[in-house]
């Protein structure tokens, strides 16, 4: 597994707009929530999975949860659509439940395969992400343990305030 070292530049482009917010001193994933029912998605939709309501919000996450399940993505995706380094290194994705709002699809970073573990705290953090397209600074969001020693990138602050609510 990779340690991510490198610092991210706050002027790199979010590799896509509405994901999460950016640039921000304390980047937040956008999401979305039911106003009928209360359901909060990620990414975003305008419409409700859950009672085919249409009236939606706008609902920043919570930068904190646990890790729900993860795996080792071992091969380089078919591409397109993925547009990774050509030079494929494995990597981690998985699912971090943000209590009370949604389980976020992610990469998991900051933590390697002797180390990762179901139920794990993760924070929110914003990394570099190196594009075999476009040689264009561009940034993506993963998780990383709470209590990894950080990276040298862009993290979140650990508590803020949900002003999304
Ligand atoms: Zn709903």
């Amino acid at each position: 597994m990779t340690v991510l070292t490198e610092t991210v530049d706050t002027t790199a482009r979010a590799i896509e707009a509405g994901l999460f917010t950016w640039p921000a001193e304390q980047p937040r994933l956008i999401g979305s929530r039911c106003k009928a029912c209360g359901l909060v998605t990620f990414p975003s939709t305008s419409g409700c999975s859950r009672c085919t309501a249409d009236d939606t919000e706008q609902y920043l996450l919570a930068t904190t949860g646990e890790l729900w399940t993860w795996t080792v993505q071992g091969f380089r995706p078919k591409s397109p659509p993925y547009e990774g380094p050509v030079d494929f290194t494995p990597y981690l994705v998985g699912y971090v439940a943000l209590p009370g709002e949604v389980k976020v699809e992610t990469l998991i970073v900051g933590v390697g395969l002797d180390d990762v573990k179901i139920g794990m705290p993760m924070e929110l953090v914003i990394v570099p992400f190196h594009s075999s397209v476009t040689d264009d600074a561009l940034v993506t969001f993963a998780f990383q343990p709470v209590s990894a020693a950080r990276p040298a990138v862009f993290t979140t602050a650990a508590n803020p305030s949900n002003t999304g609510a």
